[in-house]
């Protein structure tokens, strides 16, 4: 089922509001004139009976029932006042009766109820009229006044007032939908315009923007976080793709030192030492090639996030000890100074073992290839500061400079193309190393003078709760 635009659905709820406050205003509005016009004749009547009372009052006492029958006649007859009169004493003889009401039948109101202005509405013939009845009290006699007025005229405004309502009503429904419909269509324009050119946005032409809103409300705030969004897609497609370029790129190389190693020893017929110098260099490329793959592989998943780290609580102390003895090895065979100096104590971090031994590694690898042999020393410092634990790798060899010092951790940076592919280095040593220590929490950074050494440090915050809490989220 194909759902009511938005702009539609607003304008239907904003019909059936502005429908139901018209209902209550026009309604609210008719009882109003009603009331009012209620009131009118009501207090027109109790002005009549008041009337009736202060003239019974003025007459004397003792005057005969005849007597006042023809004084209260003298006064009303002539009346207007008099047009709808009936008065009676406590008996039911009527005093005055005029002559319009000799014909009708009164409303018949129980004497209970006379205490106070009893007001009813009812029809005479075909004519609407208001009655009132009260008892009145004069000097301890107890006498009924009826009075009538016609509501015809009122009841010609009200029916009047409700026409004009209904007449009005539909056409301002009308205009107000139309209304209504024109505004949420203008309000929501921009949402077609962003749709249209979001669709036409392909990874080809991910460098293309929503047009910015300047309108300072929800419209902008999603324009703007759709292009900040395609900000971030666009980064990270191009980071892909220098990725995929520059991999393809790095393993080309190997590839085609192997097959011209294999193409110059098939040139011609050699003997048994020239092939195994040949197969010797083929092997050699082709574990560097492996050790490469490697490393794309790891970055690759370090990206896609399915590289999951084993993280558990272990002692760096002992992890680096480990380490250190086959380091020493390697710097005997190298010619070069190696030594270490790790506190005495157990240093507890949580982390994945082989992640963080690969870490080491890689920056001990860095600093025996770009340290010189005769003279060259190389360290490896273990240290508790601030909570944290502090791994330090120290060399005197060549140095970086401070501009190359912001690059070296960005993949397939190389100070010295030619010479760390000789050293066997793609240039992706380093940006592994700063992902798994990001993701145990730490940091990692490089001090380093050129010409003098260069000293990389990693911190790593030291096993405790709080850490425990974020980096193992299954331990309460
Ligand atoms: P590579 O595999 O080429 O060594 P890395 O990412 O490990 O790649 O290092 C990037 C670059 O940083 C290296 O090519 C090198 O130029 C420089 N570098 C790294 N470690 C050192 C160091 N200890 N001394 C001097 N230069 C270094």
């Amino acid at each position: 089922m194909t759902r009511l635009s938005i702009g539609f659905r607003l304008t239907i709820w904003y019909l059936t509001v502005f429908a139901l406050a018209q209902l209550a205003f026009g309604l609210g509005m008719w009882l109003i004139l009603r009331e009012n016009l209620r009131e009118v004749t009501r207090t027109a009547l109790a002005g009549q009976v008041e009337d009736v009372r202060r003239f019974l009052e003025s007459q004397p006492s003792s005057q005969p029932l005849a007597a006042l029958r023809s004084a209260v006649t003298d006064e009303y007859s002539a009346e207007s006042d008099g047009d709808y009169l009936e008065i009676s004493d406590a008996d039911g003889n009527w005093i005055y009766r005029s002559p319009s009401f000799s014909q009708m039948k009164l409303p018949q109101i129980a004497r209970a109820a006379m205490a106070v202005p009893a007001y009813i509405d009812t029809r005479i013939g075909d004519k609407p009229f208001r009655f009132i009845s009260q008892h009145i009290d004069i000097r301890g006699h107890d006498f009924t006044v009826q009075a009538a007025r016609s509501i015809s005229q009122e009841i010609t405004t009200l029916d009047r007032f409700r026409n004009y309502l209904l007449l009005f009503a539909p056409g301002l429904l009308v205009i107000a939908g139309l209304v209504g419909y024109g505004l949420s269509r203008k309000a929501l324009m921009p949402v077609d315009t962003v749709t249209r050119t979001a669709r036409t946005i392909t990874g080809q032409t991910l460098n293309q923007r929503l047009q910015p809103l300047h309108t300072g409300d929800e419209l902008q705030r999603l324009t703007d976080t759709l292009n900040e969004m395609l900000e971030r897609i666009e980064l990270a497609f191009q980071r892909v793709t220098e990725f995929t370029a520059d991999a393809s790129h790095e393993l080309r190389t190997p590839v085609s030192l192997i097959r011209t190693e294999a193409e110059l020893a098939l040139r011609r017929s050699r003997g048994e030492a020239e092939y195994r110098e040949a197969l010797r260099h083929i092997l050699l490329e082709a574990e560097r090639t492996t050790a490469l793959i490697e490393e794309l592989l790891a970055l690759a998943r370090a990206d896609s996030g399915r590289q999951a780290l084993n993280i558990q609580p272990l002692d760096l102390r002992a992890a680096l000890q480990e380490l250190a003895s086959g380091w020493r090895q390697v710097a005997n065979v190298r010619g070069l100074q190696f030594s270490e100096r790790l506190l005495n104590a157990e240093l507890r971090v949580l982390g994945d073992a082989s992640a963080l031994r690969r870490v080491i590694d890689i920056l001990l690898d860095n600093a025996f290839k770009y340290t010189p042999a005769p003279g060259g020393t190389v360290s490896l410092n273990a240290e508790e500061a601030n909570g944290r634990a502090v791994i330090s790798v120290r060399d005197n060899g060549m140095g970086i400079t401070e501009a190359d010092q912001h690059r070296i951790f960005e993949r397939f940076y190389r100070v010295d193309k030619a010479r760390s592919r000789e050293m066997g280095g793609a240039g992706l040593g380093l940006a592994i190393a700063q992902w798994i220590v990001q993701q145990h929490h730490g940091k990692i950074t490089v001090e380093s003078t050129l010409g003098a050494g260069s000293i990389f440090r990693i911190e790593l915050p030291l096993a405790s709760k709080e850490v425990s809490r974020e980096l193992l989220p299954q331990q309460s």
